[in-house]
């Protein structure tokens, strides 16, 4: 059933409205900033878009159907800060039109079906609480039972401080069905958009098969002055970009917005879904790897001071590559 998105409505643009822009700060015309994507014609600079403008954006016309869009937070932990919780949801929903800060549902890319996925910011900073997480892992698992590609465009601030762990337990709850997913051989796109922070980053967003960016987004765990009083070091300029993470290997490539649909659609040809009987493991249980097996896998490689940290017994090689395995005395031990 095609549902009529509230939120599939342009922002109503008065025409002698403008927006300067914060990179360049030339002054732009709203109506010819919605005609160009959101996107600076100047300097190029990308400013926040919508979800409604997402989908616009990316799928053909009429294909999105969103699932699981009557799912409300609750205020499980009864939180207060300047505001009660609740009223900040109801504040939320009255700015943006939106029930919550992410929406899922299946639509296609140029004829090619998808699970997707997308944050809107402007919903309390596209925080992930409960209902985020649910239904991010319900479009992973739909991902998963109809066998389609995921995508997942972020743009978050990360956990929702105002349900407490209860937003952490949704990292755990958004990564578990992304292990189904690479075992049996579907693909995940992640988006990254600015910004793209904190427990959102740190869970499925960094688990794509393929990882995009949009240019200039920022993208880290923790704000630059809390990283680098972390590790007690000057971080240089624009570590948090989209730029220097392609640099360094995080992000596969930075997608302009308006290449960004023909580029799925290439990615999505070339990413197909493996065979469901080609021996694939449809679960996680077998694999070799895990979150488990890659704190074991680094705890070999750098030696006890890591197995000590985490807490995970490893036995050495043997020196001279003879004999049965040795763990090497601790400095104390000596
Ligand atoms: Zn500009």
């Amino acid at each position: 059933m095609q549902i009529k998105l509230p939120f599939s409505r342009r922002r109503e643009v008065t025409p002698e409205t403008w927006t300067v822009c914060p990179s360049c700060e030339s002054q732009i015309f709203n109506r010819q900033l919605e005609r160009n994507l959101r996107v600076c014609p100047t300097c190029g600079h990308h400013f926040r878009m919508g979800i409604g403008q997402r989908i616009e954006l990316m799928l053909d016309d009429g294909s999105f159907v969103e699932h699981d869009a009557g799912l409300d937070s609750g205020d499980p932990l009864g939180f207060h800060d300047q505001k009660p919780y609740v009223d900040r949801l109801e504040a939320a929903r009255i700015k943006t039109g939106l029930r919550e800060a992410a929406v899922w549902g299946i639509g296609s890319i140029e004829g090619q079906r998808v699970a997707i996925g997308l944050f809107d910011f402007h919903f309390m900073g596209g925080s992930m609480g409960s209902v985020v997480g649910e239904k991010l892992a319900r479009c992973f698992e739909a991902a998963l039972v109809e066998r389609i590609p995921a995508i997942v465009v972020s743009a978050s601030g990360g956990a929702r401080m105002q349900e407490g762990t209860l937003s952490l337990l949704q990292l755990a709850k958004t990564t578990a069905p992304l292990v189904r997913l690479d075992a049996a051989g579907i693909p995940f796109i992640s988006i990254l958009t600015d910004p793209t922070t904190g427990g959102v980053l740190a869970s499925f967003a960094s688990l794509g098969d393929v990882i995009l960016a949009e240019p200039k987004a920022l993208i880290g765990f923790a704000g630059a002055r809390v990283a680098s009083g972390t590790v007690g070091e000057e971080l240089p300029e624009g570590f948090q970009s989209a730029e220097s993470l392609l640099e360094h290997g995080f992000v596969d490539d930075i997608v302009p917005r308006s290449e960004l649909r023909p580029t799925l659609s290439r990615l999505l040809r070339l990413l197909p879904v493996a065979a469901a009987d080609d021996g694939l493991q449809t679960t996680g249980d077998t694999r070799g790897w895990g979150p488990i097996g890659v704190l074991s896998g680094m705890a070999e490689r750098f030696g006890t001071a890591v197995s000590e940290t985490i807490g995970i017994e490893v036995e050495q090689p043997p020196a001279d590559g003879s004999g049965p395995a040795s763990r090497r005395p601790r400095e104390d031990e000596r």
